[in-house]
C-alpha cells in the first residue's frame, strides 16, 4: 500500500488515537468544569474497531500509535487495548499520553502489554499548585507513578508541562534540578487557544520561545533532529540526565514538521488539532473486508489538509478543548 502522503510532501508516521473523551480531571486549560457527560451514553471505539483503524494505518507506513484522550487509562480495556496495538504488524511503538492518577498501579501490566513510550502530564513540581491548575489533589499519586515506570523499565519517559505565566512559569529552577539526574524529558507546551477558553490565554499565554533562549544563554545545546522526529524543539545539557522539549505551535514553520493524524474517540479522522469537524471513519471500521475502502477515504481526506494551522490569525477551528479530540 502508497505510504499516507498529504500535498506538501509530509508523510505520517504517526497515530494519535483517542480512546475516550472522558476524564477524571479538571485543568484550567482543558475542562475547567470537568467532563460533562452527554445525554447518551457515549461509544468510544470498541476493540475490534480500533484494531481496524491502526491495521489501516500499519499498512500506510505508520509505525507508531500513542493512545490518549480525555484520560485513556480510565478505560477498563487499556491493558487490552495496548496489547492489540503492540501486536499489529509494522508497529513499533505504543506511546501514550496520560494524567498519571493509574500510573503507580498498573505500569507494569502495561509495560508488559506493549506500552513502550508514556508521557505524563505535569503541570507544577509544587503540590498545591498541582492542585490548582488540575483540579485535583493527586500530586503525590502521580509522582509515585513516574517512580514506578522508571522502576519497571520505562526509559522513554516524557513528562509534559503547559508554560502558564503567573502560575508555573517561575518554577524553571525546580524544573532543571528535578531532571539532572532522572532520564526524563520534559516537554514545555506553549498554551494553545481552544474554543471555549476565553480570557484565560490572554492573561496565561507565554512565548516558549523566550524560555528556550533564555536555556541557551545557560549552556543547554540543541540536539539535531532526526527525520522522523516531530516538531519539539530538543535541547540537552552536559550536567543533565534528562532533556527539554519545546513544543511552540505558534512559531514559523511549527507545521512543516508534521508528521502525525489523529483519530477521535468517535473515529473521526482530524488533519490537524486545530482543523474543521473531522471526516467520520466509523461506517469504515464495521468488517475487515472495509480496509481498501477505509484507506481510500483516508487518502482523499489527506488532499484536504492544510499547508498550516492558521493560529496566528486568531483561528482556533472547531476544537472546544484538547480533551475532544485528544491532544
Ligand atoms: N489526559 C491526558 C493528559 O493530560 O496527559 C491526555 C490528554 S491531554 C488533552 C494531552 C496533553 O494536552 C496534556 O499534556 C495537556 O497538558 C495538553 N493540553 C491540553 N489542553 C491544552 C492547551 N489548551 N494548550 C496546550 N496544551 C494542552
Ligand atoms: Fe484531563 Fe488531560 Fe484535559 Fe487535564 S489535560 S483535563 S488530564 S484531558
Amino acid at each position: 500500500m502508497a505510504q499516507f502522503e498529504d500535498n506538501f510532501q509530509r508523510k505520517f508516521y504517526y497515530l494519535r488515537l483517542s480512546l475516550t473523551d472522558v476524564c477524571n480531571f479538571k485543568c484550567t486549560y482543558c475542562l475547567p468544569d470537568g467532563y460533562q457527560t452527554e445525554t447518551q451514553r457515549p461509544q468510544f471505539l470498541s476493540q475490534p474497531e480500533i484494531q481496524r483503524v491502526v491495521t489501516a494505518f500499519a499498512s500506510c507506513g505508520t509505525s507508531k500509535v500513542r493512545l490518549t484522550g480525555g484520560e485513556p487509562t480510565l478505560r477498563r480495556d487499556f491493558s487490552d487495548i495496548v496489547h492489540l496495538v503492540s501486536s499489529t504488524p509494522g508497529i513499533d511503538r505504543v506511546a501514550m499520553t496520560t494524567n498519571g492518577f493509574r500510573l503507580a498501579k498498573s505500569a507494569a501490566e502495561w509495560h508488559q502489554a506493549g506500552l513502550t513510550n508514556i508521557n505524563v502530564s505535569v503541570d507544577s513540581l509544587d503540590p498545591r499548585m498541582f492542585h490548582q491548575i488540575t483540579g485535583e489533589n493527586k500530586y503525590r499519586q502521580v509522582m509515585d507513578g513516574i517512580e514506578q515506570a522508571l522502576a519497571v523499565g520505562f526509559s522513554q519517559i516524557k513528562v509534559n508541562v503547559v508554560l502558564l505565566k503567573g502560575l508555573n512559569d517561575r518554577q524553571l529552577p525546580a524544573f532543571l534540578d528535578w531532571i539532572r539526574d532522572l532520564p526524563i524529558q520534559l516537554r514545555f507546551i506553549e498554551l494553545m487557544q481552544t474554543g471555549t477558553m476565553d480570557d484565560f490565554f490572554y492573561r496565561h499565554h507565554v512565548s516558549g520561545q523566550a524560555v528556550y533562549q533564555q536555556l541557551l544563554g545557560q549552556g543547554w545545546i540543541p540536539k539535531v533532529r532526526a527525520c522522523h522526529d516531530g516538531p519539539a524543539k530538543v535541547l540537552a545539557h552536559p550536567d543533565y540526565q534528562g532533556e527539554l522539549g519545546f513544543i511552540m505551535p505558534y512559531e514559523k514553520n511549527f507545521c512543516a514538521s508534521c508528521n502525525r493524524l489523529r483519530v477521535s474517540a468517535k473515529g473521526k479522522l482530524h488533519l490537524c488539532l486545530f482543523g474543521e469537524s473531522g471526516v467520520g471513519l466509523r461506517d469504515l471500521l464495521q468488517q475487515d473486508e472495509q480496509q481498501t475502502a477505509l484507506i481510500e477515504r483516508i487518502q482523499q481526506a489527506l488532499g484536504e489538509k492544510a499547508v498550516s494551522h492558521f493560529l496566528h490569525d486568531g483561528h482556533s477551528g472547531m476544537t472546544p478543548h484538547l480533551a475532544s479530540i485528544g491532544g
